[in-house]
């Protein structure tokens, strides 16, 4: 097993791999920017060694100065979180030649899945279904012009390195694509660096269900069922939960082996979840898949009872995996914190939490770095705090994250707490009866108090 490992991240992330990291007895290196000095991942770790200024690019995103501080600190893994390096090839493949293990996948497996139009190439070989589109890149306004005739409107212009909902759009007629193509392109090259395009079918109002998988280097995969991911905002999620209330045992067991069949197929070997869009019909169509740990992973670990960054780790020190595989006896929601005014647009809301006080009490897990009189940098992600409530029945959790989110006290900050409150409230959400449509026609307006 490791003795010390480098998290080469912050925030909430870093936190919960650090307390996994003890448990096992592992020691840990903390890297933060000038930003996060007082951010409380480098109180927790063993050791801690600034990185840079404040922009991720010269900190969070600079390999170099990681991998110097994994060799000054004696490391022996390096563990990537999620967001900045975590899906990077190029890093994975430095930490091995730099004689640090990389807490994920196989380079190759980063390339594969990262670029979307070679995953979705693997999926079909595999067998696993794909949303109808376009076979490969589309070169020209004129391909995707005839690819969209062929499938039929509205169609999706995704972006084949994309990520976080960018490089996306919608098109309902052919008058529509030229533009889109061009805007589209031109948000994929920027964010990206490359503008490759490819096209699927607009599904309407599908959910977004994952599933969670995990491989060994001898051969097993198991999945680790599913997570519902509907509740998001410009395709970012806010709310997950598992089990999926649309979830039956039949569908899950599809859904399930097609995940497994694709990590078999490319003999995977790590953490990773399969994402599928699933109609009203219960088709499924796979949309990508993600090599990393997932900010919403907590739910499925409170509905199966598993560790799964301890896992994460195990596997890559070449332990095989042990447990076996329970269909949620529980049920786990959880609610993304971030600081923003949900009913002013999402504006960020950075500066200084003045007072805080978190939830706690049974059935509550709070995943967060923040505390009274922390400042939230504005140069990251707006996720400050991950509630997750965990009961026997999604009725109990529901009321359990209500309870704990009018327990969430926070001053000095606007938080998307009170748009979340207003959610739970929602007849078709306390149903189980919501796509990924369900925020864009709701009242974003605050409750009277
Ligand atoms: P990204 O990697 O940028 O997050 P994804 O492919 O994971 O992109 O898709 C993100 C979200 O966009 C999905 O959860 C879903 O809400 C929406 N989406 C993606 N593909 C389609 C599609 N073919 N039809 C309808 N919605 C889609």
């Amino acid at each position: 097993m490791f003795k010390k490992i480098l998290i080469a991240n912050r925030g909430e992330i870093a936190l919960r791999v650090i307390r996994s990291c003890k448990e096992m007895g592992i020691k840990t290196v903390a890297v933060y920017s000038e930003a996060d000095k007082d951010s409380l991942h480098v109180w927790f770790a063993d050791e801690a060694v600034c990185i840079g200024p404040p922009p991720a690019k010269e900190s969070y995103l600079n390999m170099k100065r990681i991998l110097a501080a994994a060799e000054i600190t004696g490391a022996d893994a390096i563990h990537p979180g999620y967001g900045f390096l975590s899906e990077n090839a190029q890093f994975a493949e430095l930490c091995e030649r730099s004689g640090f293990k990389f807490i994920g996948p196989s380079p190759e497996h980063i390339r594969a899945m990262g670029d979307k139009m070679s995953a979705k190439k693997l999926a079909k070989k595999a067998g696993v279904p794909l949303v109808p589109g376009s076979d490969d890149v589309v070169k020209s306004i004129d391909e995707a012009k005839k690819i969209a005739k062929e499938i039929g409107y509205p169609i999706l212009l995704k972006a084949s390195a994309g990520g976080g909902g960018r490089g996306m759009r919608i098109v309902r007629s052919e008058q529509e694509l030229p533009k889109a193509f061009e805007q589209a392109y031109k948000e994929a090259e920027a964010a990206f660096g490359k503008g490759d395009l490819y096209i699927e079918k607009f599904i309407e109002e599908p959910r977004h269900i994952e599933i969670q998988i995990v491989g060994d280097r001898y051969g097993t995969v198991l999945h680790l069922s599913e997570r519902e991911c509907s509740v998001q905002r410009r395709h970012q999620k806010l709310i997950e939960e598992s089990p999926s209330p649309f979830m039956t045992p039949e569908l899950r067991e599809r859904m399930g082996e097609a995940a497994v069949r694709l990590a078999e197929l490319i003999k995977y070997e790590s953490l990773g979840t399969v994402e599928f869009l699933v109609d009203k019909d219960r088709n499924f169509y796979f949309i990508e898949m993600n090599t990393r740990i997932q900010v919403e992973h907590p739910v499925t670990e409170e509905v199966i009872f598993y560790d799964l960054v301890k896992e994460q780790i195990k596997i890559a020190a070449g332990v095989a995996i042990s447990g076996k595989y329970y269909y949620p006896q529980r049920h786990a929601i959880e609610v993304r914190v971030n600081a923003e005014d949900p009913f002013n647009n999402f504006m960020p809301s950075p500066g200084t939490i003045t007072a805080l006080h978190l939830p706690g009490g049974h059935g509550v897990r709070i995943e967060t770095h923040i505390y009274s009189g922390y400042k939230i940098p504005p140069h990251y992600d707006s996720m400050i705090a991950k509630v997750i409530a965990s009961a026997r029945t999604r009725k109990e959790a529901i009321a359990i994250m209500e309870r704990a989110l009018e327990e969430f006290y926070i001053e000095g900050i606007k938080t998307t707490i009170p748009l979340h409150k207003k959610i739970l409230k929602d007849e078709r959400f306390r149903k189980g009866n919501y796509n990924i449509k369900f925020l864009e026609n709701f009242d974003l307006t605050p409750d009277e108090e």
